[in-house]
């Protein structure tokens, strides 16, 4: 059975149902990305390494990741701290925007939690991944403990994957996120970005000029998202593009690249070649951004992978 440990923080996610209520669930990338991944390969062991509280609605959480699941050993419990939270709002013009409460919740504990004992089963792990978002949520100060883990992941064997998922409002700065990112880059195997993120911190909008800037990190398998265009590969120097059918009835676009990444993941790890990977994980892709929120109901999404 394939082993997989994915770092990160899930929030408790309330959306507005029209009439003065407001429904909850639960969301967050890189928890999105383990939540498909184990749906699509039921066959693997996905953890999910994060903290939440102590409070019934960590407990709720908690109860939601096993409903999906994703195994729970590596869920830790802060002692004074409670999950992050967040809003989707809609306009008048059916924009989406999003009020976070996140600076204080115990995810950012995490590396807190990075035992010996942990760090032992980490490194069990078939993979490892995280996000841009997994790094913005870890306090500064405790940086050094990530880096030092996924160090000692790297040399034991661990495959590592990342998405740098670049969120301008959880940095100081481009600069602060951009020696993260790059850290990340140089330890990854697999790294797959979203182009719209890498523009936005680097200005590419290019695959070219993207392979020409991680040509520096030797990142052995990189593919890059161009939303409903394309997605480019490149593994062990050979390319592919990969055309992606455009959905006609968007409903929302939330979690279209974490369902991507989980799905593709899995397909790599259980021996699928990279172009018929990126296709499995574009039709989920494409499930899920024709449902709202960012977990689309289940049956859909099975239906989608498995026609
Ligand atoms: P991210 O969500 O990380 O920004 P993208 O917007 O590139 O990433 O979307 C991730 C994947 O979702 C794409 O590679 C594609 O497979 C799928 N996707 C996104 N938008 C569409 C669309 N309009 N039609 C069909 N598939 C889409």
């Amino acid at each position: 059975m394939k082993n997989v440990y994915i770092l990160g923080e899930c929030m408790v996610e309330l959306s507005r149902t029209g009439d003065g209520l407001l429904k909850q669930s639960y969301a967050g990338d890189v928890y999105n990305t383990a939540v498909y991944l184990k749906r699509a390969f039921d066959d693997f062991n996905v953890n999910f390494f994060t903290a939440v509280g102590e409070d019934s609605l960590s407990d709720d959480m908690v109860a939601a990741f096993e409903t999906e699941g994703v195994n729970t050993e590596m869920v830790q419990r802060s002692k004074d701290k409670a999950p992050g939270l967040y809003m989707i709002s809609v306009d008048e013009q059916g924009e989406r925007s999003f009020s976070y409460w996140r600076s204080d919740s115990a995810a950012r504990q995490i590396m807190q939690f990075v035992s010996a004992e942990n760090v032992g089963y980490l490194c069990m792990g078939d993979l490892f991944f995280f996000s841009g978002i997994s790094l913005a949520v870890i306090a500064p100060n405790e940086r050094d403990i990530f880096w030092q883990l996924l160090r000692k992941l790297k040399d034991s064997g661990v495959r590592i994957a990342f998405d740098p998922n670049y969120r301008a409002r959880m940095w100081s700065d481009k600069t602060e996120a951009k020696i993260q990112f790059e850290r990340a880059f140089r330890l990854s195997d697999v790294v797959l970005p979203g182009i719209d993120d890498l523009s936005q911190l680097y200005g590419f909008t290019e695959f070219n000029k993207i392979q020409d800037f991680c040509s520096a990190f030797g990142i052995e398998e990189l593919v890059v998202k161009n939303g409903p265009d394309s997605v480019c590969c490149i593994r062990n120097g050979e390319f592919n593009e990969v055309a992606i059918k455009p959905v006609q009835q968007v409903v929302d676009t939330t979690s279209a690249g974490d369902s991507f990444n989980g799905v593709y993941l899995g397909a790599r790890m259980s021996g699928v070649e990279v172009v018929e990977a990126v296709n499995l994980a574009a039709a989920a892709a494409g499930e899920v951004i024709q449902h709202p929120g960012a977990i689309a109901p289940k049956d859909a999404f099975e239906q989608a992978i498995r026609p």
